[in-house]
């Protein structure tokens, strides 16, 4: 572990990393029960009954949950799923209630010790990570409501629980990332991208939402009441507040997915089907998912789906009319509808057993693209990638989505076009070829995606911040663009002391 590429520009300055490496180097310990400000350290029960107890107005605030210093735990969490940036923090929480998260951000607040929330880690470079607090949100995974009217649930609730549950009511949720073992807070604060194209963004299906600010309030806030805070919340990159709640759209599922595989090889006639499909909007579901190169060039393969019920099974021929390819070369798919939902997890599981996937290093690169501009870039990076570019457990995806559909301002996207309202999401899932850490192979993939970043934005394109490259402020700056000035207003409102989620260098 130690040998991690560790990445520099979390935003912390050179004052915090001391501190909190005087933190860190407090090794194994029982649980925490207070904070000395005089030596910048936190005290473990066993000094507090040793004698060392005598804190009054430092200890901790009383807890549902439980706080860990211990350095498996802190190790446990130092680390995400790309394995490029590590950095142990200074304490675990665990919380057992909003009221946890809200007390002890007001405790780091006081000392200035930054704070992140930690879903699945399914990030891949260090936006989640911090020297500083880390709140597993993983505790806070309760259903409270399932109904017509939409889903409360905790932030730590993953999408695949949410789903499994809904499905019981006849409802699933309004969109689903590809792989469901997300949560639904860390998703939320990326924005998310479902499989389906014309609904918008998963932030585009949340009613309401309880935040705990980086000030330490809870708010409850929806368009309607705290908008501000609700809108820099949904994309907001954890900037403003942590997500403790919220509240999804549901919708009734039908029992059955038909999907139709399209497989191309040349671009051109890749990007005419996929816009026919789309633009006729008849079917649930379309996205694309790139075979890697052997020796062969990349194959295309169109994943179109429309769901049913066995009553009333789809019409075929009409749906694949007119396509560039003849529908018996089009592979037919019946599942029920949750093997179908969890299609993409059945793969993840599978490379976890066949390539160890959880331990592979992961330079993901991810970029929105306007219609006018994704075929020629599309078609020119492919051409270029080489096995090594997408490795042992990578992929190659491409979402696609009515612009129109997805309102949340900080939710950065290409510009609106005239002449098509079609955004694609392309995901370069680059993942190392062996387990374990791989500094140099980090090192050349960041720049790849550099290079290719630099490509797009020249075309219109906006980096959707899951993946990993190296972005400065002024990168930032950029991304937001005009909105930069309103984002930067609502972080002084909500987190005038920028504690929150540091991993991603904003501000
Ligand atoms: C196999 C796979 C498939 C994927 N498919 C899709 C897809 O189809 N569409 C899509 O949009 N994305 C997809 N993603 C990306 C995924 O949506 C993001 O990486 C998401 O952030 C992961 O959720 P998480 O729970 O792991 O979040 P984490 O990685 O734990 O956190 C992400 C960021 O959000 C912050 N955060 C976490 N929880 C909260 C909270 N409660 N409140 C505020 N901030 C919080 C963290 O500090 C961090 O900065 C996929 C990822 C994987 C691994």
């Amino acid at each position: 572990m130690g040998s991690f590429m560790t990445r520099s520009g979390n935003g912390d300055s050179p004052i915090a990393l001391k501190r909190r490496g005087a933190l860190a180097a407090i090794a194994a310990g029982a649980l925490v029960v207070g904070f000395d400000p005089s030596s910048k350290r936190w005290i473990r029960e066993a000094e507090a009954s040793g004698g060392c107890g005598g804190f009054p107005g430092w200890g901790l605030p009383q807890l549902d949950g439980t706080l860990h210093l211990d350095l498996p735990t802190r190790t446990g969490d130092s680390n995400d799923n790309g394995l490029i940036v590590q950095k142990v923090p200074a304490a675990v929480l665990r919380p057992g209630s909003t009221n946890d998260v809200k007390k002890m951000v007001r405790f780091c607040r006081q000392y200035g010790i930054k704070v992140s929330a930690r879903g699945q880690h399914h990030t891949v470079f260090g936006q989640g990570l911090t020297t500083g607090l880390i709140i597993e949100t993983q505790t806070l995974n309760t259903i409270h409501s399932i109904g017509p009217d939409g889903a409360e649930v905790d932030g730590g609730v993953l999408w695949k629980d949410l789903l499994i549950e809904s499905l019981q009511q006849g409802l699933r949720p309004r969109g689903l990332t590809g792989y469901t073992g997300l949560s639904i807070g860390g998703t939320l604060s990326v924005g998310g991208c479902p499989l389906s194209n014309d609904q918008g963004g998963l932030a585009d299906h949340v009613q309401s939402l309880t935040i705990v600010t980086g000030k330490g309030n809870i708010v409850e806030c929806s368009d309607c009441d705290h908008a501000d805070l609700f809108e820099a919340a949904l994309g907001g990159l954890g900037q403003c507040g942590i997500i403790t709640r919220a509240k999804v759209d549901l919708v009734p599922a039908l029992p059955m997915a038909r999907t139709y595989l399209l497989h191309h090889v040349d671009n051109a006639l890749f990007f005419e089907d996929l816009r026919t499909l789309l633009d006729r909007g008849e079917l649930d579901e379309i996205y694309n998912v790139c075979v890697p190169p052997g020796l062969a060039p990349f194959v295309y393969q169109i994943n179109a789906t429309v769901f049913f019920d066995p009553a009333e099974p789809p019409d075929d021929d009409y749906l694949l009319r007119e396509l560039n390819l003849p529908p018996e070369a089009v592979v037919v798919v019946d599942q029920p509808y949750l093997d179908y939902a969890l299609f993409v997890d059945y793969q993840i599981e599978a490379l976890r057993q066949s390539v160890d996937w959880d331990h592979l290093v992961k330079p993901w690169f991810d970029v929105w693209m306007p219609d006018s501009t994704v075929e020629p870039f599309v078609g020119e990076t492919l051409a270029n990638l080489t096995p090594v570019d997408v490795g042992a457990g990578g992929f190659v995806l491409i979402l696609c989505q009515r612009r129109s559909a997805m309102k949340r301002p900080f939710y950065r996207l290409p510009d609106p076009e005239c002449g098509s309202d079609w955004i694609f999401l392309y995901d370069i899932l680059t993942s190392s070829m062996v387990p374990g850490p791989d500094p140099a192979f980090a090192a050349q993939m960041l720049d790849r995606n550099r290079d290719l970043f630099e490509a797009a934005r020249d075309l219109g394109g906006v980096r959707y911040p899951i993946g990993a490259m190296d972005f400065s402020h002024w990168d930032w700056v950029a991304h937001y663009g005009n909105r930069w000035h309103s984002f930067r207003q609502r972080k002084q409102k909500y987190d005038p002391d920028k504690i929150l989620t540091p991993g991603l260098n904003i501000f």
